[in-house]
């Protein structure tokens, strides 16, 4: 009797060990976009309107969905500059371009997936970069690490200095708090190439200079309130590493309860990476991918972040690539393995409890 019940379970216990999902609905738009009315008017939130629009169609507000593929390298400006609503071949190909480079199912739609990676804070620095302005044509299409063109990197000295500025601060974190996160972040890259950061008490005179600014702060590249872009940095050998000051930037979240908290540790090493000479990676699991959700941690490199970065600058000497890969590993398969038992043995338990039920009833 009752054969759903006995298939049921034993689909499912086998569908959580191996992983394939049964009949339910496509993956759902991030937590962030039913935020609050106080935190309602973040950047990109408009965009969920724009879910399972099809191709040929025409959506009111469109164009600055447009922009927002222009501004990161995936569509070239128009005749006049002049973005249309319409849902067009040249859309589709960016859109296709733009899953590509993001790691993304390549739909050429705007799949829930595809929606939700957009509408998710980001770096403000472009995924491509272009190498030919007439045609703009592209570059780095690979799903791995890359590099801003010409590939530069520091050469001036082994040894760069950094200063936090103390004229654009954030109030609610302490200096100390600050400095200690930012300590933190560059040591996990000197930890793999030979370069020494130390911190300096002289802004103006240091190579690397770090602040958070609000809005058009006078560089081109105007912050846009909270979420939307977090931060940007400029490639070698210019040092200058940008952070919006409209976030609620975190250093512990048991401490900062806001829904829209920043991890300011996982940005400031994403950044130092541009600052040292990497573009954005295509690897979702790296440091060096260009979108962080609210709330979300990912300070460790990965194998991807640190071959990009001796690819430029070399290994440094005490660096075991095999310890490393090995306790990458331990990091992916620990989290994985332990739900994987977790639900397996839970599952198991249910389908025993319904057999037994079912052998009695
Ligand atoms: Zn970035
Ligand atoms: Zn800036």
């Amino acid at each position: 009797m009752f054969p759903f019940f006995r298939y049921y379970p034993f689909f499912y216990l086998l569908s959580s060990v191996f992983h394939f999902s049964p009949v339910f609905p496509a993956r759902t738009l991030p937590d962030f976009t039913t935020l609050d009315a106080d935190n309602n008017n973040y950047a990109w939130r408009n965009f969920a309107r724009f879910l399972d629009a099809g191709k040929g169609s025409e959506v009111n507000g469109m164009s600055e969905l447009k922009k927002y593929l222009n501004r990161f390298g995936y569509l070239p400006i128009p005749p006049h500059n002049n973005f249309s609503d319409f849902f067009d071949d040249q859309f589709v190909s960016a859109l296709i371009l733009y899953q590509n480079r993001l790691g993304l199912s390549v739909t050429g739609k705007l799949d829930s997936e595809t929606i939700a990676s957009i509408m998710s804070p980001r770096c403000g620095m472009s995924d491509l970069i272009k190498i030919n302005n007439n045609n703009n044509t592209t570059i780095h299409s690979t799903r791995r690490y890359a590099f801003f063109n010409g590939q530069p990197r520091w050469i001036r000295s082994s040894t760069l200095t950094y200063a936090l500025s103390p004229d654009y601060t954030i109030e609610y974190l302490t200096s100390s708090e600050i400095r200690k996160v930012v300590r933190r972040s560059f040591s996990r890259w000197s930890a793999v190439i030979p370069l020494n950061f130390t911190e300096s008490s002289d802004y103006e005179s240091s190579d690397i200079r770090i602040g958070f600014y609000r809005g058009d702060h006078g560089d081109g590249e105007a912050f846009d309130g909270v979420l939307g872009v977090l931060a940007h940095a400029f490639s070698p050998e210019n040092g200058r590493l940008h952070l919006d000051a409209a976030e609620r930037w975190a250093v512990d979240f048991e401490q900062e309860k806001s829904k829209v908290a920043v991890d300011l540790e996982s940005v400031v090493t994403h950044e130092i990476g541009h600052v040292l000479g990497l573009a954005h990676s295509a690897v979702k699991e790296s440091v060096m991918y260009p979108s962080l959700s609210p709330r979300g941690k990912k300070v460790d490199l990965r194998i991807d972040d640190v071959e990009g970065i001796q690819y430029l600058y070399g290994t440094n000497p005490n660096f075991k690539l095999k310890s490393f890969l090995e306790s990458e590993k331990s990091i992916n398969s620990g989290s994985s393995s332990s739900s994987i038992n977790t639900n397996f043995f839970f599952l198991l338990f249910f389908y025993l409890l319904v057999l037994v039920w079912s052998l009695f009833y």
